[in-house]
């Protein structure tokens, strides 16, 4: 069960269990951060350190009744909400049960949590009810809303969480994590650069068997942005990913030659710079509208996508 945080949390960790202990948490938390970065996780080990019965050291124990429940997924004052298998969408429904969770006294200790993940899943009518929960909190029961992308969220919900930022860790401690998770297997260092150090989605990248076809895909961006590939040939390359997966790829690439543009001292190309960011800002947009549950034709938009990159990285990159 995951009692401890991360070695890259230790901070942000200490920061919540001291408010916790002071009885200085607020009713309802936002993390924000890139996906990946364990954010759940440490939800989870707030959540842990909240019902154990016997923390010790600051952290639960693992061993108590509570952390035995708890571990086994049945703890009555614990609530996970994310969307269920083969949705995208956390639905009305969802929020429902959470309000209803969160009017009850709890059953097990003084305590309840209830952990929305990732936030920005919930479409909007789902987003309206969980205000309700937001406005009127019940004083025994803590929200935390894990979000990968909080300007998806309606302004509403983020005005009434306290949010707490937390930032990738650098590359070395990612690295050092990884390589011990892969049982030092895996190019550790590959898989940390198509996932621009995030270590739990390199992780699952590495679990997925996926870093081939990630490689594949950025391979073929590049032949797309050199001219030897058409935009009509790029849905083909990433057959087995996630439509926002291969957004996300084509994102990254925007913003390496974003930042590449920058350091260089060329003062031309401030018009296909502006476009760059226009398209980055398009696909962090399709990605979250996707997340929110759109469901647009996957070849139309990897071929656009792939035509808008074309023209515009290939102006930026001369
Ligand atoms: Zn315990």
């Amino acid at each position: 069960m995951i009692v401890a945080p991360l070695p890259w949390q230790a901070e942000a960790w200490a920061a919540l269990a001291a408010r916790f202990d002071a009885a200085k948490l607020p009713h309802a938390l936002l993390l924000t951060g890139p996906a990946g970065i364990g954010k759940t996780r440490l939800a989870q080990v707030l959540a842990a350190r909240m019902l154990c019965n016997d923390p010790s050291a600051g952290l639960a124990c693992g061993r108590c009744k509570t952390c035995t429940v708890l571990a086994a997924g049945s703890h009555p004052d614990f609530m996970e909400v994310a969307p269920d298998d083969g949705s995208r969408v956390i639905k009305i429904d969802q929020v429902r049960e959470l309000i209803s969770f969160a009017s009850k006294t709890p059953a097990l200790g003084g305590h309840k949590l209830a952990l929305i993940h990732p936030a920005e899943a919930m479409n909007l009518n789902a987003a309206n009810a969980l205000l309700k929960c937001l406005e009127e909190p019940s004083p025994s029961t803590t929200l935390v809303l894990v979000s990968h992308q909080p300007g998806g969220l309606p302004a509403t919900v983020r005005s009434r969480c306290q949010a707490v930022a937390l930032a990738p860790p650098g590359r070395q401690a990612s690295l050092a994590w990884l390589q011990n998770a892969c049982d030092g297997q895996e190019p550790a260092e590959q898989l940390l650069d198509v996932c621009e150090d995030r270590p739990l989605a390199a992780l699952a990248l590495y679990e997925s068997g996926g870093l081939e076809q990630r490689l594949a895909l950025l391979k073929g961006v590049d032949a797309l942005l050199e001219g030897r590939l058409s935009p009509l040939d790029v849905p083909a390359l990433g057959a087995d990913l996630e439509l926002v997966e291969i957004l996300a790829v084509m994102q990254q690439v925007v913003q390496g030659r974003i930042r590449e543009n920058v350091k260089s001292t060329s003062q031309q190309g401030g018009g296909a710079r502006r476009d760059a960011f226009e398209l980055w800002t398009e696909l962090g947009r399709l990605q979250r509208s996707i997340a929110s549950g759109a469901n647009p034709n996957r070849q139309l938009i990897i071929e656009d996508c792939s035509a808008r990159l074309a023209r515009t990285l290939g102006i930026v990159g001369s």
